[in-house]
């Protein structure tokens, strides 16, 4: 925590996506080039967009929802089932490294100490005991969503809703409700 007082005409700052709330959000999965103008006398134009370009869907560490798994999936396959939730709900797919290291999915959406730290609104943690490690990279997730078989996961201490069972019968589960709502707007 820091208290900062400026004397400069202009600053940026640049904390972790979605450590705060409101501007930086709006930047989800958008690149912004702008051009300062600091001889401007009007604040609105002092900044010039120069370039904005939309990723096609939202990147892990900015992701309002993330949908993640682990070795608890079994087999690549597992993967797919996530893909289908993370669309329907606007999230993105990360990973525990077991799942990763299993060669499963790439190292590029490995959350955790040695990944990509996440602060989502909803992280879903999928067959995902609950590792330190794992952790370390998720647990400023403002509400965890916990699927796992073992009652006893210690990822069950930290989710705010926790599903035991087997992961594809439940995903299947929500992903029918979910598909039918769509289908019915
Ligand atoms: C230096 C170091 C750095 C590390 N960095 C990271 C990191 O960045 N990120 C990371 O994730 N890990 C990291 N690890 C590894 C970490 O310690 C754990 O080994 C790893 O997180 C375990 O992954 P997992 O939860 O997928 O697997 P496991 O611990 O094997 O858990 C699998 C879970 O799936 C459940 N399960 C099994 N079958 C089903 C089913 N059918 N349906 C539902 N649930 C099921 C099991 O009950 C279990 O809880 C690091 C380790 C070290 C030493």
């Amino acid at each position: 925590m820091a208290d900062v007082e400026l004397d400069a005409p202009l600053a940026v700052f640049i904390p972790r996506a979605r450590a705060f709330t409101a501007e930086v959000s709006a930047l989800d999965g958008a690149t912004m080039v702008l051009q300062a103008s600091p001889d401007s006398n009007d604040p609105d134009a002092a900044l010039q967009l120069l370039a904005e370009q939309q990723d096609e869907g939202p990147q892990l560490e900015s992701a309002s929802i993330v949908v993640s798994g682990g070795r608890g999936l079994g087999a690549p396959e597992g993967f797919e089932r996530l893909e289908r939730l993370a669309a329907l709900v606007g999230g993105t797919v990360g990973a525990s490294r077991a799942a990763v290291d299993a060669g499963w999915i790439d190292q590029s959406r490995q959350v955790g100490q040695t990944g990509v730290t996440v602060a989502p609104d909803v992280y879903f943690a999928i067959g995902i005991s609950g590792a330190i490690q794992h952790l370390a990279g998720m647990r400023q997730a403002k509400r965890v969503v916990a699927i796992n078989a073992d009652p006893n996961a210690p990822i069950f201490r930290h989710a705010d809703l926790g599903v035991v069972g087997d992961f594809a019968s439940v995903l299947d589960g929500m992903l029918d409700v979910l598909q039918g709502q769509g289908e019915a707007q």
